[in-house]
């Protein structure tokens, strides 16, 4: 049995289709939670108690996993090239949510290497998250050298710019580690400039009370009046701070996987929410990230677009 290496994990993980891996040491992150309390303090985080909760567990990985040696940071490659249209009477979804639920594709991809991994050792342990889990996963993406952390607050990659998606595994061996990614943003303040929302409020602090990504998608309450006729036509999420990124005109690739495809296209007409039942809703996008909004957060998005589109005297 081959003993289980970097080089041993990197193979299969790209076999298996992940397009970026890096290795960090467990340590504590102490700093980096120091931050986060300063951002709930602010109230930064809006509705998303979860973020409130296992403060310990982020800075302390070896509370989730005992005897936790390493992080290996494993990234995928979403970038379609296609466009919005600007369609009249629809609203644009972000690119993330083009194609079938991430989740389910990289749940899949991390289970077949856990198991091929403990097939080589069966003492390997791993404890594995994509999103959901209390690990401060773009700070180890940028630790294991996958990318570093603009100042829109996404894990910016010299290989695929912002578009990919972050899975953390959390393991029980040790490895060599990759230097940490080194900040490239510069003098570059593009993103905090086209924030239509001001959601940026300094670098890489991101009030998601103004962000329209939270707006539109975790937010359970109505959208604030003050925002009317800043949406620029965002029905879910917003990936303006993104598109506006050099980096991303410079190092965007497509991704080798259908399942990014968009299903039904980069807008949704704003009347079906109307016309929709909460099943029917869920039947049309059981495989898509939309349906994370729901059917009434679907419809108060398209309604609250609609406002924006009202002109004067109309
Ligand atoms: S996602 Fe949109 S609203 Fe949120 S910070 Fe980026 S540009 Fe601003
Ligand atoms: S737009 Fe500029 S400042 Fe913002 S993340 Fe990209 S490089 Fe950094």
């Amino acid at each position: 049995m081959p003993e289980i290496t970097n080089e041993i994990i990197i193979d299969k993980a790209l076999e298996l289709g992940f397009d970026l891996i890096g290795f960090a040491p467990a340590e504590k992150l102490t700093r980096e939670v120091k931050n986060l309390k300063n951002w709930l303090r602010e109230n930064r985080q809006a509705g998303m108690k979860y973020m409130e909760e296992n403060l310990d567990k982020r800075e302390d990985v070896s509370l989730i996993l005992p005897g936790a040696k390493s992080v290996i940071s494993l990234g995928v490659n979403y970038f379609t090239p296609y466009n919005h249209e600007n369609k009249p009477d629809t609203g644009k979804l972000s690119r993330y949510a083009w194609g079938k639920d991430y989740h389910y594709l990289m749940w899949e991809m991390l289970e077949q290497l856990e198991n091929y991994l403990r097939s080589l050792d069966s003492s390997f342990q791993t404890k594995s998250y994509v999103d959901t889990g209390p690990v401060m996963d773009r700070v180890w993406a940028e630790k294991a050298g996958l990318g570093w952390q603009g100042k829109n607050g996404n894990i910016i990659s010299k290989e695929f710019g912002s578009w990919i998606f972050i899975a953390t595994m959390i393991t029980n061996f040790k490895f060599d580690y990759n230097l940490p990614a080194v900040d490239s943003c510069g003098t570059c303040t593009a993103c905090i400039e086209a924030c239509p929302t001001d959601a940026i409020v300094s670098e890489r602090i991101i009030d998601s009370n103004r962000c329209i990504s939270y707006l539109t998608i975790e937010n359970k309450g109505e959208i604030p009046q003050e925002f009317i006729g800043k949406f620029n036509g965002w029905l879910f999420g917003c990936d303006i701070c993104q598109d506006v990124c050099p980096w991303n005109k410079k190092f965007a690739k497509e991704t080798e996987k259908d399942w990014f495809k968009p299903a039904r296209g980069a807008e949704l007409p704003l009347d079906m929410f109307e016309e929709l039942s909460n099943r029917q809703f869920n039947r049309m996008f059981e495989e898509s990230p939309i349906k994370r909004a729901r059917a009434k957060g679907m419809r108060r998005n398209a309604g609250f677009l609609k406002k924006e589109n009202v002109k004067p005297n109309e």
